[in-house]
């Protein structure tokens, strides 16, 4: 057998001994999905063994070095642990925007103490992190944010609000862009880490379209970040006042885990899905789902190329912006041939046997897909600047 023969068999008995069958349930609820954090409870004792299982093997972040909580596993290794996973439909063990996102930027530009100490504490799952960018008009236009953190000796003192951010009403810490130099537009920002438990931040959350309120206003009042939590481990990733390069660097990220959602369950088309929750299709519809499981096909292998072309380092750098734009409208699409399959029934809000209208929840959820992270239309101005370098873009 080859080496990788070899992991794949290995792999493949790990799961069957540590994954318990009730963590290869689809996903229904909120609550089926573990985020770690100072005040997380397990929904049950199968998620607690599932998650301790994962952290234990470095499997919250399975291609992370060993020293910071991950099993340091090549990128073909980590492929075959999601394909085994995806095989047996185990749900992810920990979802975190410290994984998806802050931990990329850290591993890229923070101190060798910054990436030991947050890092692990990321593996896990003890610290719950939100994303403090978008501002009341400053969104796609980020780059205008107003937050400004006011240099007072040791410390900062940070004044401003942020919109949109998510979950900001249980995260434990933020990352946040402060503007620290109000003369200077992309080098006057800095990107900061500080707890939402420190005094002057509060949280408003905003009602959602699907009647969830996954988002908060989010205030700072005098907030005082200290420059220092120790040797090593300054306030800021990066340099202060470059905070723009490690910002666009965790876009890219953030679009990437973004557009994951367009790949949806790669084990079943779409029409196998419905034929499974509403019976029989109409023929009109079914042409339709066929062709939708053709784009998302196709999606699929953009996606494989990708990551081969990232392992040998020739990974175009806005690629991750086709990836967004693509995977959104697909995922947007993929919700309304099941709303168009489910007819009216679809759009039931209240009852136990829709577990409290999911069906029609999610769908309304997808809407927010191609606006998160950076909107469809500001992908495509990306793609035809940077990928296209189309005249006039
Ligand atoms: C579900 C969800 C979760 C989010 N979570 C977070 C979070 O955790 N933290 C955070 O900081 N933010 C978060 N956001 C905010 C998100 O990043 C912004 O909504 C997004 O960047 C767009 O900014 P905006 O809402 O200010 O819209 P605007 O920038 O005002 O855009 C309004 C419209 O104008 C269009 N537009 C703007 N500029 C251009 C242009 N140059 N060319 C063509 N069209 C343009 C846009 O495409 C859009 O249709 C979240 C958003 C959603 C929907």
């Amino acid at each position: 057998m080859s080496d990788l023969e070899t992991f794949r068999a290995e792999t493949r008995a790990w799961l069957e001994a540590n994954c318990p069958s009730e963590m290869r349930e689809p996903v229904r609820d909120e609550e089926d999905v573990y985020w770690g954090g100072r005040n997380a409870v397990f929904k049950s004792d199968a998620q607690k063994a599932w998650f301790d299982a994962c952290v234990a093997k470095g499997y919250t972040v399975p291609a992370w070095p060993k020293e910071y909580g991950g099993a340091g596993l090549a990128p073909a290794e980590a492929k075959v642990l999601r394909e085994e996973m995806t095989r047996i439909n185990a749900r992810s063990p920990l979802s975190s925007f410290g994984i998806w996102m802050l931990g990329p930027a850290l591993l890229h530009f923070g101190t060798e103490q910054q990436k030991l100490h947050y890092l692990n504490q990321i593996a896990r799952g003890e610290i719950r992190w939100c994303q403090g960018y978008s501002e009341p008009g400053s969104g796609s236009d980020l780059v205008s944010l107003q937050t400004f953190g006011e240099e007072q000796g040791d410390h900062w003192v940070v004044n401003g609000s942020k919109i949109w951010t998510s979950y900001a009403d249980k995260a434990d810490w933020i990352f946040c862009l402060v503007r620290t130099d109000k003369a200077n537009k992309y080098q006057g920002i800095t990107f900061m880490l500080f707890d939402m438990a420190s005094p002057g931040v509060s949280t408003k959350p905003i009602l959602l379209i699907s009647g969830s309120s996954p988002f908060c206003e989010t205030f700072f009042d005098d907030v005082k970040v200290p420059k220092s939590y120790g040797e090593g481990i300054p306030a800021q990733v990066g340099e202060v006042n470059r905070g723009w390069d490690v910002a666009k660097y965790l876009l890219g990220h953030e679009r990437e885990m973004i557009s994951g959602a367009g790949g949806g369950d790669r084990t079943a088309t779409i029409g196998a899905v419905l034929k499974r929750l509403v019976g029989e299709i109409d023929p009109v519809l079914r042409a339709e789902l066929a062709m939708f499981d053709v784009d998302a096909l196709a999606y699929t292998a953009m996606g494989e190329k990708f990551l081969d072309e990232v392992k040998v380092g020739k990974a175009h750098p806005a690629q991750p912006n086709m990836m967004k734009y693509a995977g959104t409208e697909l995922n947007k699409r993929r919700h309304e041939l099941m709303m168009a399959a489910g007819g009216s029934r679809a759009l039931e809000w209240d009852s136990a046997e829709t577990r409290g209208g999911q069906p029609a929840r999610n769908w309304l959820r997808t809407k927010g897909n191609s606006i998160e992270g950076g909107t469809s239309e500001v992908m495509l101005n990306v793609i035809s600047k940077r990928i296209l370098d189309l005249p006039g873009a």
